[in-house]
């Protein structure tokens, strides 16, 4: 179970009284769920653009300020309005200036702004195909995978807090001898940075600790990990067997942790249904955060064999600019 200052379950507690991960804009309130939904996609709107919090208004004033302060900046000197994660990218070109001079800077803005349009491109693969067609991809084209996390550390970075951290402390709350399998691991934070033994998969491999391989088919004998983690990693379109296959690996009774973006979620109350018949009933939930949504679950027993509706999450897709 989670502490409750850790990870409340809105349903049965005040949430007004709990603060958000530190930083976050300050949650609207208690959750009846459905309704809590509705609110917060409406606030959460641009999520996966990854401006919650709202950088995007920023953006103009911010722009404004840059180009006050560039010799010779303005509209006819700058190519474009920069695109998520390319704030950095236009302060890594007019750092580069003084050495390189401008048309240094304003290659690499230029690079700066493909890279973000291949990383939207690669994000929305990721949302819109099977876990099985994402894994073609990157086996494909490695580079994919480099160009992908890059953005993807861009965004998060901006991020008041990185849900895998609320995981970590989780762990730490729990003993060390659960065994944990991380879906979709990225750089094993996790692993990293607890003392359990974590089985970490993934399509890229960012560290040594990573077993490549598609979420939907891991490496695992059935009922062998006490926790699942799938910390903003449920990204293919058959969420259905990925969590499937989480619910083999895990024993009975073991814990499955989901951190995902806010807005992804349609209709909470369904998609927690949904997982009810797929063998996972809902322990703790906190869902005080405009950023992400973090669920705990328990394994109650094997899928029940019939599709589950209501496991729909929306494509997080990031805007073009
Ligand atoms: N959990 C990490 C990374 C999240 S990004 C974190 O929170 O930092 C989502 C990760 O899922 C990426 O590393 C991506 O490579 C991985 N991924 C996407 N589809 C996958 C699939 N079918 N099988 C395995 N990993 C996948």
């Amino acid at each position: 179970m989670f502490a409750e200052e850790e990870w409340n379950d809105g349903a049965q507690g005040p949430p007004r009284a709990r603060p958000g991960p530190r930083g976050a804009p300050e949650g609207p309130g208690p959750p009846a769920p459905a309704a809590a939904g509705k609110r917060r996609r409406r606030r959460a709107a641009g999520d996966c653009a990854a401006e919650p919090g709202g950088p995007a208004r920023k953006r103009p004033r911010e722009r404004r300020r840059a180009e006050g302060q560039r010799p010779g900046g303005g509209a006819s000197a700058r190519p474009a309005r920069p695109g998520p994660g390319e704030r950095q990218g236009a302060a890594a070109g007019e750092a580069a200036a003084p050495g390189g001079g401008r048309s240094a800077a304003l290659r690499a803005r230029m690079e700066e702004r493909l890279l973000g349009a291949r990383f939207r491109y690669l994000n929305e693969q990721l949302y819109t195909c099977s876990s099985r067609d994402a894994a073609r991809l990157f086996r494909a084209d490695p580079d994919a995978l480099r160009v992908y996390h890059r953005g993807f550390a861009r965004q998060v970075g901006r991020w008041p807090e990185h849900p895998v951290r609320r995981i970590v402390r989780y762990l730490r709350r729990r003993p060390a001898s659960l065994v944990v399998a991380d879906f979709g691991c990225g750089d094993c934070e996790l692993a990293r940075s607890v003392r359990n033994k974590v089985h970490c998969f993934d399509l890229a491999p960012l560290s040594p600790r990573v077993t490549v391989c598609d979420m939907a088919e891991v490496p695992l004998p059935a009922e062998s990990v006490d926790i699942a983690v799938f910390c903003l990693a449920l990204m293919g379109t058959n969420l259905q067997e990925i969590l499937e296959e989480a619910n083999r690996v895990l024993k009975q009774g073991g814990t499955l942790l989901v951190a995902e973006v806010a807005s992804r979620f349609e209709d909470i109350r369904a998609f927690l249904n949904a997982m009810a018949q797929l063998g996972f009933r809902s322990v703790s939930k906190d869902l005080s955060s405009a950023f992400f949504f973090l669920l705990e679950f328990a394994k109650t027993g094997p899928p029940h064999r019939r599709p589950a509706p209501g496991l729909r999450l929306r494509p997080c897709l990031y805007k073009r600019r």
